[in-house]
């Protein structure tokens, strides 16, 4: 049987897509009904529609807000306009609900039998993968609200590449928001009106190497499926357990399987480890490096996956 502990993003999408195809599934998830998700609900639309459809789900019915102008400041940059290449809000705590309610789930822990799959998509608890020592996580801390300074998506990236501050719209109300290295940083939301606090810690490392204990195979940002530039993780999550499924599909030996979803998961998010590589030697002020240069490209490939139109040079000159 395949048993998936987490039912966010990642495992309420592949729960679907195995017991969709007639697999033997079964799920837990431990969130109360009303908790409202830590998350600033932005995506790429033309991205996650596609891995939708596998499961009959269009994301225009929780659409919030399309960005028109996108403006991205800090480090340097008194801040620069970017055209939108799919990038919208989306009721995501709507859509998560909506989607347990097609989800028969236990909330009760999951029994790990030695037959058993057990899926890890418990985000950035681990909880059956376990904790590794040198994991990257970041601070952070959103509020709604219905005033904001910024009426467009706005990114403002923190120096030395320790994180960002972001307001994003959720058509009459905000997002804004924090996510950093420092827990001083938490301080720059205080001055907005406070509808909903939110927050908890966001993986900021890719963690390929750390996807498998033993019979529990991770997905979502249980292995670090976040852009370690942006922390766009909804996509990337949703993206892992379609790779997954396709080798679950495939093989029937849970050896092959983790086999083909690793090489798979290095194909597709490769780019993450470079990334990450570049926001590193930045953090520690290495910003003139032969690597960096080379990891201008997985930046701007980062941007444009999540829906903002941005330009090799503009990129190249924020980190100079
Ligand atoms: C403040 C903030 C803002 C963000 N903004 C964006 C954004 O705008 N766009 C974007 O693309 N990404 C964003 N991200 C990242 C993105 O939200 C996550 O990376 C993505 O949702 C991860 O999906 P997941 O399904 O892997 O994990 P999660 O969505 O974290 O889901 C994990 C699930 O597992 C459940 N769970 C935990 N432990 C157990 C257990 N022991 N047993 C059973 N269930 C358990 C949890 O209740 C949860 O439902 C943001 C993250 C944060 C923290």
């Amino acid at each position: 049987m395949i048993k998936i502990a987490g039912l966010g993003v990642a495992g309420s999408y592949l729960y679907l897509r195995l017991k969709n195809a007639g697999f033997d599934v079964m799920a837990s998830e431990i969130k109360r009904e009303d908790y409202y998700i830590p998350c600033a609900y932005a995506t790429n639309q033309i991205k996650i529609n596609t891995l939708l459809k596998n499961i009959d789900i269009k994301i225009d019915d929780y659409i919030l807000t399309h960005a028109d102008n996108i403006r991205i400041g800090g480090n340097g940059f008194s801040g620069v306009d970017f055209h939108s290449s799919g990038l919208v809000t989306f009721d995501k705590n709507l859509y998560e609900k909506d989607l347990l309610k097609n989800i028969d789930y236990t909330t009760q822990p999951i029994n790990v039998g030695r037959d058993d799959i057990i899926i890890d998509a418990t985000g950035i608890s681990r909880y059956y993968l376990g904790q590794i020592a040198d994991d990257l996580k970041f601070y952070t801390i959103e509020y709604l609200t219905d005033f904001s300074d910024k009426k467009d998506f706005y990114f403002f990236f923190l120096k030395n590449g320790n994180g960002y501050f972001w307001s994003f719209p959720l058509k009459n109300k905000y997002h804004v928001g924090v996510g950093s290295v420092n827990i001083s940083d938490m301080n720059m939301v205080k001055k907005y009106n406070r509808l909903k606090i939110t927050g908890r810690m966001i993986r900021m490392k890719p963690l390929f190497d750390n996807m498998f204990n033993d019979n529990v195979i991770g997905v979502g940002e249980s292995i670090g499926a976040v852009s370690p530039l942006t922390g766009e993780g909804i996509v990337p999550a949703i993206e892992s357990s379609e790779i997954l499924y396709q080798a679950i599909k495939k093989y029937s030996n849970i050896n092959d399987i983790k086999e083909c979803y690793y090489n798979d998961i290095r194909k597709r998010f490769n780019y993450y480890n470079a990334l990450y590589r570049l926001v590193r030697n930045i953090n520690n002020g290495k910003v003139f490096n032969l690597n960096n240069v080379m990891a201008i490209r997985s930046a701007k490939k980062s941007m444009n996956d999540f829906g903002i139109d941005i330009k090799f040079k503009t990129i190249f000159m924020h980190f100079i």
